[in-house]
């Protein structure tokens, strides 16, 4: 009688089928009947995976050709004008990716992960009308195999959440403008089966949330459960703990509450009330976020504590959120040591570890089958494997980090700025660029090969180096006074460094979607991080030495290397994070001693890893600011710091990353105008910052009249002292036909503005 439930599987596939199909459709290589039929058997895949391990509550609707935020858009028919006149897949791909004539809705990160969704655009005018035929469809696919599935919906407060109002204006106030789809549509859903059970997401909640939503919660549950008896209600959040939304709903007549016990332990506070009101508690224990193995004892464990307070007959036991965010299965890691492959489970070990602990938990170890009993004592042995094992513990990193008590480098910034200015000798609006420059096929091919081994070591550094000179030619002829050698030995800048660091591991197959038919393959740290060798050093050195100009060193910051990585669940992110920082204060102490003046440290990712709950930003801001210090900790008061960040919104932060102290921050605020960079006026803040003054993500070429335009509208806000120019990222995304002259006509509007002012 053990009840077992998974919140969502992937979708991409396990070879990313969808992904390979969809970008042959995209290219007009296919046809849109070929990418159903892929769709079609990824889904019974991926449905009877989930069957044969015995799982009892199986989604449909959680598989999506893009993203189902846009699908849930579709449902609603909040269609944006610009899309109004397409229909069927022209009208799904078109709002996602855009078509020639209309450009693509804006897309954003899902709560803390990495997965990025489409966001409906919504206003005040709008009507909006049921399209149900795709998930009607896929419940009648899943039971043609004879799979009874529970539905998937994103909830209607937490798509209103996710949405943005193009008249301006509150997207709550559109509430009862979309609620009546949502009954309409759960009206239909009733007639599928005489008994239905519905996950409806609600993720939102875990933010926090604020009176004016919490408020909507009871209309909202009550309205929907009243539509037919036949329908089993279960609200689902993740990633934290939705403490506050549950003392609502358990007011409404939903069926089940599904709660993260992982993420969030407050949820733990809410068990009585579930209890008094009799709703099926959906307890997530199994991690999706990760991709350590279950330690079944120990969730054995925790389900017996949740039992005190919720019966054994109202207890489901879940995946702590949809595995979407984690890769498929580990069948395909054919090359990794498989002593480590044995700490791990993709989604596919996963599901068999919620059946597992689902069978342990309600019918005891003693009943359990030969087999069973194998697997029980197999995870068993693996966690205790890996905890003892001697590649996680490195008894001399450990006391290194411990007692590393640098935090600040020497100087404050107005003794280290004058210095600097001095020896370093930039002029004001002094040009540089943010690292990479284009990843030609060739470089790519060089790289790849040598991986393979197919390559020899000196050929390939060859190679390497016959691009950084001719990438030190060409910023020497455009002009540019601070130079980098362009990054051709890195795939990508958190890999490059996982790669050369002990306690780092990196899989073949672990493909995880990152939005529509992109993929990422984070790598994972499993032990006690230090570095071996110095890591970037040689290549700079050679870079250094090929110019009189001054070369910029490249590195990517602990933050971002963590936040871009699975990271072991046996530690607390900032330990593991101050460890990364160690290592990287080494590597910035070897590049100054080589004679590199300039070194970026790079965070494009220190936002991203805010938590989700107001509460808890203080602890983060702490050991990430903290970290970043540690990093450049061996700075030298002569050398300078910079950092890079990837985004643009900085008024919440920007007194954190004013107690970074960088010396030069870069920013991407291209697309903003001056508007964004007033903040840092407003707080009066001292160090130097580079505002892009061109937008990297798009091919267009900028002209000299326009980026002049753009740096007079900075200096409206920062003083020419304080300014750099720079484009807004790195360029390894762009073809050298659109660097090129985009880099040329930028240093070109420097001039033009220089002698203005002078
Ligand atoms: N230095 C990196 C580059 O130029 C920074 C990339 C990023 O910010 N995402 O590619
Ligand atoms: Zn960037």
């Amino acid at each position: 009688m053990s009840k077992n439930y998974v919140t969502g599987f992937p979708r991409i596939g396990e070879q990313r089928e969808l992904k390979k199909v969809l970008e042959l459709f995209w290219a007009k290589k296919t046809s849109f009947q070929e990418v159903e039929k892929v769709a079609s058997n990824l889904k019974q895949r991926h449905w009877n995976y989930q069957k044969d391990a015995g799982i009892d509550f199986i989604s449909s609707n959680d598989f999506s050709l893009y993203d189902n935020v846009l699908d849930t858009a579709i449902m609603l028919g909040a269609i944006p004008k610009r899309f109004q006149n397409l229909e069927n897949e022209d009208l799904y791909f078109s709002m996602a990716r855009g078509n020639k004539d209309a450009v693509a809705m804006e897309m954003t990160k899902w709560f803390n992960t990495n997965y990025h969704y489409i966001v409906p655009e919504l206003s005040l005018e709008d009507s909006y009308a049921l399209n149900a035929t795709k998930i009607l469809n896929e419940y009648k696919e899943a039971k043609a195999l004879g799979i009874k599935t529970k539905i998937n919906l994103i909830g209607p407060i937490t798509f209103l959440g996710l949405s943005k109002r193009v008249d301006r204006g509150d997207c709550y106030e559109l509430f009862s403008k979309i609620l009546p789809v949502y009954e309409a549509l759960l009206a239909e859903i009733a007639l599928l089966d005489e008994e239905i059970t519905l996950q409806i997401d609600e993720p939102i909640f875990v933010k926090g949330v604020e009176p004016k939503v919490l408020s909507l919660i009871k209309p909202c549950y009550d309205t929907l459960c009243a539509v037919s008896s036949n329908i089993n209600i279960i609200v689902t959040t993740y990633f934290e703990h939705s403490h506050e939304a549950t003392k609502v709903l358990v007011h409404t007549p939903v069926w089940g509450i599904g709660l993260d016990f992982l993420h969030g332990n407050k949820n733990v506070e809410s068990l009585a009330l579930i209890q008094e009101s009799a709703k099926k508690l959906i307890a997530g224990v199994v991690d999706g976020r990760n991709i350590w193995k279950n330690n079944i004892e120990k969730t054995t464990a925790l389900l017996e504590n949740i039992s005190k307070s919720v019966s054994k007959e109202n207890l489901i036991v879940s995946t702590s959120c949809s595995l979407l965010h984690t890769p498929f299965t580990l069948k395909y890691e054919e090359k990794m040591n498989s002593e480590i492959k044995n700490w791990l489970a993709y989604a596919v070990e996963k599901v068999s570890e919620v059946s597992l602990v689902s069978k342990v938990f309600f019918e005891g170890e003693d009943n359990l089958t030969s087999n069973e009993r194998k697997d029980l004592s197999d995870n068993q042995e693996a966690n205790t494997l890996r905890k003892n094992s001697t590649r996680i513990h490195n008894k001399e990193v450990q006391t290194r980090v411990e007692n590393f008590k640098k935090l600040t480098r020497k100087g404050n910034y107005e003794t280290r700025i004058a210095i600097q200015k001095k020896i370093l000798a930039y002029e004001d609006l002094a040009t540089t660029t943010i690292g990479s420059f284009p990843q030609t096929p060739e470089v790519r091919k060089a790289r790849a090969d040598f991986k393979k081994a197919q390559l020899s070591k000196e050929v390939y550094e060859k190679e390497m180096k016959s691009y950084i000179d001719e990438c030190i030619a060409f910023q020497e002829a455009c002009g540019l006074e601070v130079l980098v050698h362009g990054e051709p030995e890195r795939n990508d800048m958190v890999e490059y460094f996982g790669e050369q660091l002990d306690g780092y591991g990196f899989s073949q197959n672990g493909w995880v979607q990152s939005y529509g038919s992109r993929c990422v393959k984070p790598p994972f740290i499993y032990g006690d991080i230090s570095r071996p060798k110095a890591m970037t050093v040689e290549w700079m050195k050679y870079a250094q030495s090929k110019t009189d100009k001054i070369m910029k060193g490249m590195l990517t910051g602990p933050v971002t290397i963590l936040n871009w990585s699975f990271v072991r669940d046996d530690m607390a992110r900032g330990d593991v994070s101050k460890q990364i920082a160690v290592a990287l204060s080494d590597e910035i102490d070897d590049l100054q001693n080589a004679g590199i003046k300039m070194i970026q440290v790079d965070e494009a990712a220190f936002k991203e890893g805010y938590p989700l709950r107001p509460e808890n930003i203080a602890a983060y801001e702490e050991w990430a600011v903290r970290d970043f210090k540690i990093s450049v900790s061996s700075a030298n008061i002569e050398t300078q710091i910079h950092t890079h960040m990837c985004y643009s919104e900085f008024n919440d932060i920007i007194t954190t990353i004013e107690a970074m102290d960088a010396d030069v921050i870069s920013i991407e605020t291209a697309r903003s105008g001056n508007e964004l960079l007033k903040i840092f006026k407003e707080v009066g803040y001292k160090q130097e910052v580079g505002p892009g003054v061109y937008d990297i993500h798009s091919p267009r070429i900028p002209s000299v009249e326009e980026m002049v335009t753009q740096i007079k509208n900075l200096l409206e806000v920062l003083p020419k002292e304080q300014l750099w120019i720079n484009p807004d990222c790195g360029l390894k995304t762009r073809k050298w036909e659109e660097v090129k002259p985009s880099l040329e006509n930028m240093v070109k509007a420097v001039k033009i503005v220089r002698e203005e002012l002078s």
